[in-house]
């Protein structure tokens, strides 16, 4: 069986080096999240961060990859363009690619979906409990109906995307916001998956089931076909004309 292969993205900033952080997350998000994905035998999962050359993300690297996880939060602006660019142009070939958290103010998020990716925002750590929507969705199998996340950011509607092709999952926030925090898209040959949870300071990444939840999202945004180009071809007729 071919595996899937990905790369873990993490902007890594200043803010990601805090005891707070580090406390929980002791060599970055970025290798947390691809130690437990490489506990699947299906997955081959290596990291990336924006401190490296091309911020990780070279066209050998994209080239190699069927699936992008995408973190960022206070460095978005700091992205280059062409790197930007040279994400959405494999995402629309075939790569999949999932956005966590704050990724949804990433280049690459509004670039691909066309909108703000706005919500409204309140950091104090209150319990989320997340509901599954769609129970026969490949994303959701293996996690419960409904869990809780006892220390989560909360993420409030309206959320600005597009109408998703799918809403796996939602969220409810203890102090009484709700919000579509699973939601997938599709833009051209790639699959597009926004999941909510994981704030840095708070442990959420060492959840069994959030874990679950990444790790299905990679198989079922791991591309069904990966294009070489997307200009337009000029075409024989088929038929006397
Ligand atoms: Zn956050």
């Amino acid at each position: 069986m071919k595996k899937i292969n990905v790369t873990v993205w993490n902007e890594y900033g200043d803010d990601q080096k805090e005891k707070a952080v580090k406390d929980i997350y002791p060599h970055g998000m970025h290798i947390t999240i691809a130690e437990f994905l490489n506990k699947d035998e299906s997955i081959i999962a290596k990291t990336a961060v924006m401190q490296d050359a091309e911020h990780g993300l070279k066209e050998e690297v994209l080239a190699d990859t069927d699936v992008l996880i995408w973190w960022g939060h206070m460095l978005h602006d700091n992205v280059e363009d062409y790197v930007v660019n040279r994400v959405t142009d494999h995402v629309r070939r075939g790569m999949g690619i999932i956005f966590l958290h704050s990724a949804h103010k990433s280049k690459p998020f509004m670039q691909l979906l066309g909108t703000s990716g706005s919500l409204g925002w309140r950091e104090a750590g209150e319990r989320a409990r997340i509901w599954t929507c769609e129970p026969s969705h490949p994303i959701a199998q293996g996690v419960p109906n409904q869990f809780a996340v006892e220390n989560e950011e909360t993420y409030s509607e309206p959320f600005g995307i597009p109408q998703p092709l799918e809403t796996v999952f939602i969220s409810w926030f203890s102090g009484g916001n709700v919000f579509r925090s699973g939601v997938t898209f599709q833009r051209e040959n790639g699959r597009i998956f926004y999941f909510q949870s994981g704030h840095e300071t708070y442990p959420v990444y060492h959840n069994e089931h959030v874990q679950k939840i990444i790790t299905n999202s990679v198989k079922w945004a791991a591309p069904v076909i990966k294009v070489n180009s997307l200009d337009c071809p000029n075409i024989q007729q088929l038929e006397k004309i």
